[in-house]
């Protein structure tokens, strides 16, 4: 039986090897294969790793043999042997999944160390400083991702040393008080793991592969996951590289750099580097590093090879890239290299630019912006006119504005996150433990670490505020507190933080609304030439109306009359209209409404003017205009102890009567939507010829408008007909009485199954459909809206019996193929039906690309997500192409 290649050389692979060989060891391949100085290494694949999940945790059969005969590949490439005293190879172990997981799961540098090779690596670099700070870095990485021993453990052996020699810093310990650390750590090995620490570097290797496998499946992995909707089962692919070391001295350093800057997009060299530091240094935030140009004064030459290799990886990949690089001994080493990521702002403007610069087409431009990305651009930030009271200033890591309570520990933000709580998390640095904290929290704010820190990274893939490295606070975890100057700020505080300037207030701070940017604008209109699917906006007012239009709206898809009775002059006369005793009191309650919403419509219609505008017929069930029955049952109560007018307490009881008479056991099942219509016929025709008077006005002022009256909730195209008629002949009445003529048309909502099912029945009446998929959601998943997400959702989302939840992404399998199949019997009984959504999914990116794969003509969303359904809308049409 022959077996798998479960290992590849970096030169046998590709960057569009990622599924098999994992991210970095795609890109590692790929970047030896362009000529780049890359350490020499290999690649175990993500089908090693899924073997051996599926294998008990045991490595698939021949995965080790072909391990132990590229390694001697790598001995022949470098000349130096595994275990070798004399010149010994050491190699990094990493992680590298298919999608990029930063931070999530282990590596362990300096591999093949032990008491004989040790000194191999002091004779070869001269330094035996040097090596022996190699070997105890190993022994703790070892020990704690290999052996599971807690860090701290290692962190206190190494406390005591400095406090033995009185010092502060790891680089003020010699040779000598290494060797002791050394000593300990190997002791500390044994005591917890009741074995020597393995010095033959094989046995090391293995376990260090057997390591990373099962990091997949750590925790923090796991949230990573979750958050990111990345699938459990691609596993995780391991690159064992040979070492190079940016700490032999000041002529060495490491450091990591993006070709743009991944906040802003500009385009300049982003990125910092440590002199004298290894590997994760830089990342981790340990000690504050410098800004890449200042390697151009420290290091010309290297500067410029590190510049022309960025150049060419960024033209090779033509997207921005995250690179990290090694100096040893003046000479440039490329250990990584990816796509970087960024926020809204610099995606945009980056796509934007290198359209420009002829590197990448507008069509690529339009699929590298993520459409739930724009959110954090059509949100509020701080009003520039405020004065604000700055109590410190950091770097400004990932930008948008936040308030909220200080927190400290992540533990407690998610704890409190769950109640609902603002905040923001304040630490000294993050670390993937941290993770949910930083899901819990509006912002992050760190007192230590650079642009490219863990806190950073993640907050910028998150689109979350953070400003870090704000040296000037002074935390104190176990006080929960921190100081400034002289400030104390304590846990509970109320602070704000600005992820775009780096600036930290006190308090919470006055707020805007977002503007578009010159480049979002540009994206856009790209977007707008490319798709092929309408984007209108659900808005009540002609305020939001304009605001919709204003972010590019092609119409209105949804106006709820509804909300326009709420309003503190009109409940009560629409009180009196459902509680009216005899068909005249209804009707003097219905004509002092009919002007006001006419007036509605009139400013709706005209701020739409030369679009078409949507108007739902009154939906919700009538009690929910009226007084809660428990609230005034107490009001009565009050009232007949403390001696109320008799006539007062028997009104209220009348109305109580009423309430409960109004009150039904499933009201959203009940009596609402076109069966108010069927049973007070004069509610609609009050609306419709409030919709046709305010038509009529319009028109003769000159002013062009598409009135579209749609009818909610309906079963059967009997109910259709019947109101059809009835809005027809008030229209014809209205056309009469004004001496003009109007177009207008007659459709229904598609939110209740029976009506998806007998699609082409109701299609003879209907001029256009809009899918109600809030309610089709509710009632195709028998689920009710309002206590799904309060109840069981968590659940089923966590027990993946949904994907998601489906009253946020359409459930294309269940609610998707009632839609399907309602665009095509609907089309059958009339071709240009026009058909669209106006439910919450309309504005969701993946159901904007459904409605295009199954025909709809257009989405209908909220005002401020109209930009992100028009790039949805737009990389739908390039995927499945136009119609
Ligand atoms: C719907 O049901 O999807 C809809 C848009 O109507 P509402 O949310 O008002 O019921
Ligand atoms: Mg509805």
């Amino acid at each position: 039986m022959s077996v798998k290649k479960y290992v590849y050389l970096f030169e046998e692979g590709r960057a569009d090897m990622k599924n098999l060989l994992g991210g970095k060891g795609a890109n590692l391949a790929e970047m030896t294969n362009i000529g780049l100085p890359v350490p020499p290494g290999l690649i175990i694949t993500t089908e090693a790793c899924k073997e051996f999940y599926a294998c008990d945790k045991k490595f698939p059969p021949g995965m080790e043999e072909q391990v132990r005969e590229y390694i001697k590949v790598l001995e022949d490439k470098t000349g130096k042997r595994f275990g070798d005293p004399q010149n010994p190879l050491l190699v990094s172990v990493r992680s590298g999944a298919p999608i990029s997981m930063p931070g999530m799961m282990d590596t362990v540098l300096n591999l093949g160390l032990n008491d004989a090779t040790v000194q191999g690596l002091a004779a070869t670099s001269g330094d035996d400083r040097f090596a022996l700070d190699c070997y105890r870095r190993f022994l703790n990485m070892f020990g704690d991702v290999v052996l599971g021993i807690e860090h701290h453990k290692f962190e206190r052996i190494l406390e005591h040393a400095k406090q033995r020699k009185q010092v502060d810093y790891d680089n003020q310990l010699t040779a000598e008080d290494w060797q002791v650390v050394v000593e300990e750590y190997k002791k500390l090995i044994e005591r917890e793991t009741g074995e020597p620490f393995p010095q033959a570097p094989m046995e090391q290797l293995f376990r260090a592969i057997y390591a990373v496998f099962n990091s997949w499946n750590n925790d923090r992995a796991i949230v990573y996951r979750k958050i990111n909707k990345i699938p459990d089962d691609l596993g995780t692919a391991v690159n064992v590289q040979v070492m190079v070391f940016g700490n032999l001295g000041n002529d060495c350093g490491t450091g990591v750099a993006f070709t743009r800057n991944p906040s802003t997009g500009e385009n300049v060299l982003y990125g910092e580097y440590l002199i004298n530091a290894q590997g994760e240094d830089v990342v981790a935030g340990i000690r504050t590093p410098q800004p890449i140009a200042t390697l151009q004064q420290e290091m010309p030459a290297v500067y410029e090879q590190f510049v022309q290799t960025c150049q060419l990886l960024e033209k090779h990949y033509r997207n921005m890239q995250d690179i990290e690089f090694t100096i040893e001994r003046g000479k440039l080493y490329m250990l990584q290299t990816r796509t970087g990521k960024r926020t809204a702002q610099a995606a945009i403007k980056i796509a934007v630019d290198m359209v420009q610069e002829g590197l990448i087409s507008k069509e690529e431009a339009v699929l590298r912006v993520e459409p739930a990305q724009l959110d954090q651009l059509l949100h509020r930030r701080i009003d520039p006119k405020a004065s604000l009271e700055v109590i410190a200033k950091g770097l400004p890591a990932s930008p948008g504005a936040a308030s909220g309570q200080v927190v400290f520990d992540a533990d407690e933000a998610e704890r409190l996150g769950k109640q609902g709580e603002k905040l923001i998390l304040v630490r000294m640095e993050t670390t993937p433990d941290d993770i949910h904290g930083i899901v819990a929290a509006q912002g992050i704010l760190t007192s230590r670490g650079g642009m490219t820190s863990h806190a950073a990274v993640v907050a910028r893939g998150m689109g979350k505020p953070c400003v870090c490295g704000c040296e000037a606070l002074r935390i104190d975890y176990e006080r929960e507190e921190f100081v400034v100057g002289q400030l104390v700020v304590k846990k509970g505080d109320i602070i704000s933080i600005d992820g775009a300037s780096g600036q930290v207030m006190l308090g919470q701070v006055p707020m805007i609304d977002p503007e578009i940017s010159p480049e979002f604008q540009q994206l856009l209109s790209w977007a707008d030439e490319i798709r092929a699917m309408g984007v209108r906006a659900n808005a009540d007012t002609p305020e939001d109306a304009a605001k919709a239009r204003e972010f590019g709206a092609e119409g209105i898809g949804l106006t709820r009359t509804e909300h326009m009775f709420m309003a503190q002059d009109r409940l009560p006369i629409v009180q009196q209209m459902i509680l009216a005793a005899t068909p005249e009191e209804r009707a003097q309650a219905l004509d002092k409404l009919l002007p006001m919403q006419e007036g509605d419509f009139y400013g709706i219609l005209k701020a739409m003017a030369g679009l078409p505008v949507t108007i739902r017929l009154l939906d919700p069930p009538l009690h929910e205009f009226l007084p809660n029955a428990e609230e005034l049952a107490v009001e009565i109560t009050r009232l007949r102890l403390t001696g109320g007018a008799e006539k007062e307490v028997r009104a209220k009881e009348d109305l109580l009567r009423k309430v409960r008479a109004l009150s039904e056991f499933n009201p959203m099942l009940g009596h609402r939507g076109c069966r108010l219509g069927i049973t007070f016929p004069e509610v609609y025709a009050m609306q419709a010829r409030a919709i046709f008077q305010a038509t009529a006005r319009l028109v003769q002022e000159g002013v062009e408008v598409i009135p579209e009256v749609e009818i909610p909730l309906v079963i059967d195209v009997n109910e259709l007909r019947l109101l059809k008629e009835m809005v027809s002949q008030v229209a014809a009445e209205v056309m009469e009485q004004f001496g003009v003529k109007f177009e207008y048309t007659v459709g229904t909502m598609i939110e209740v199954p029976r009506a998806a099912l007998l699609a082409d029945e109701v299609a003879r009446e209907a001029e256009f459909f809009s899918f109600g998929t809030n309610d089709l959601t509710q009632t195709t998943l028998g689920f009710s809206r309002d206590d799904a997400e309060g109840k069981f959702m968590n659940d089923y989302l966590e027990k993946k019996i949904l994907p998601e939840n489906p009253f946020v992404v359409l459930d294309r399998k269940g609610v998707g193929k009632l839609m399907r199949m309602a665009v095509e019997l609907g089309r059958q009984t009339r071709p240009d039906l026009l058909v669209g959504i106006c439910g919450e999914h309309g504005g969701e990116p993946s159901s904007v690309e459904f409605c295009y794969e199954i025909g709809l003509n257009y989405v209908s969303c909220s005002p401020f997500r109209v930009p992100i359904a028009r790039l949805a809308a737009a990389q739908a049409t390039v995927k499945y192409g136009r119609r």
